[in-house]
């Protein structure tokens, strides 16, 4: 792919778009919504359902305007939304993005290119499963990888986090708000997270550490109910009550296609500047696949709504230069 980012193959079945948006998240979606608006021809690509890590999510109460709303209620409104403006989400997997000139070419799997002004990568990322028995049955019913989202909900509750880094120590103690117990559990004797935390959280009148256990299990009927721990050193199992489990063994961002050219960081999240643009012109990013401190929905909102409008910069860019004809197609 790299020597063909520079100078592109033409595929036989090219088709124009002023704006392609890889990824139907909250931020390629509200993307989609701002150039459609704009009366730009936009194309999104979303291989599955759009809505993204909404579909994961149960219950949201701090998006703005909610006070309480599904993930899948809130998917299919900004889905709706967004082609109630016109914006044209295509069902194939994206393959490639390369440059031709002054466009940007997104190569899909099992379909047509399209050569558009600019791309805005929107494919977000995922958390680190652990992989037990019960945790996809149970996510969103107890099993939550976002503390921020789910921790009120938890109201005088108890609480296991999984993980021994910075993110499981910062979200527990910021569920000690919510929580009456949080039991940090981790597989290891040693954390990775930083001395500053565990020195906070080990002082913590609502926090349990146990080190050396490893999960095996996640068990309930429709909720959460109890964790299945083995003891490390021992080999003993054991079964812990829960009410919730807070997963944070890691987060990937999809940045797979692009980290070959785009600059990214340690973690090979997307870097962009303060208009989104990433170290490539025409190549926006937004949202999860962006290194930035915060991960919400609002924040993926921000984001796609910036790229939007700085894309739509450059398409006017490319008009005037006469790269695009002035009325797009
Ligand atoms: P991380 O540092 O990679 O830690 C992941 C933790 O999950 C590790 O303790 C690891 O255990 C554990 N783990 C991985 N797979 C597991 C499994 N299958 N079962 C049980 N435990 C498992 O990830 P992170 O905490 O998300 O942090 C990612 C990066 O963001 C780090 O560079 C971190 O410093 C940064 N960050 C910084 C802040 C901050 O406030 N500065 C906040 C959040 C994140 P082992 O240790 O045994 O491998």
């Amino acid at each position: 792919m790299s020597e063909r980012w520079e100078e592109g193959t033409r595929h036989p079945e090219r088709r124009f778009c002023e704006v392609a948006i890889v990824g139907g998240g909250p931020a390629g979606l509200t993307a989609g919504l701002y150039c459609a608006r704009a009366a730009l021809k936009t194309v999104l690509f979303e291989e599955k359902v759009a809505g993204g890590q909404l579909w994961n999510t149960q219950d949201i109460e701090d998006y703005p305007g909610f006070r309480h709303v599904t993930g899948a209620e809130l998917a299919q409104r900004f889905e709706e939304h967004a082609r109630d403006f016109g914006l044209d989400i295509q069902p194939y997997a994206v393959q490639e993005v390369y440059a031709d000139g002054e466009l940007r070419v997104v190569r899909t799997l099992d379909g047509p290119e399209y050569a558009a002004a600019a791309v805005i990568v929107c494919s977000g990322g995922e958390p680190v499963k652990l992989g037990v028995p019960g945790e996809e049955e149970l996510a969103g019913r107890g099993v939550s990888y976002c503390a921020v989202c789910d921790g009120p909900f938890f109201q005088d509750q108890e609480v296991a986090v999984v993980g021994g880094g910075d993110s499981a120590f910062q979200e527990a103690l910021f569920l000690t708000r919510y929580a009456r117990r949080v039991h940090l559990i981790h597989r290891r004797d040693e954390f990775r997270a930083s001395a500053v935390l565990q020195g906070e959280l080990s002082a913590h009148p609502k926090v349990n550490i146990l080190r050396s256990h490893q999960v095996e299990g996640i068990e309930g009927q429709d909720r959460v109910e109890a964790i299945r721990l083995r003891d490390a050193k021992t080999g003993e199992t054991r079964r812990l009550d829960v009410d919730g489990v807070f997963i944070f063994v890691g987060f990937r961002p999809r940045s797979r296609l692009f980290r070959d050219h785009v600059r990214h960081d340690a973690s090979l999240y997307l870097l962009t500047d303060d208009r989104m643009e990433t170290s490539i012109p025409g190549v926006f990013a937004a949202g999860d696949v962006r290194a930035q401190l915060a991960r919400q929905i609002t924040t993926a909102v921000g984001d796609g709504t910036t790229a939007a409008l700085a894309a739509a910069h450059r398409v006017e860019e490319l008009r005037r230069e006469g790269v695009l004809p002035a009325s797009g197609g």
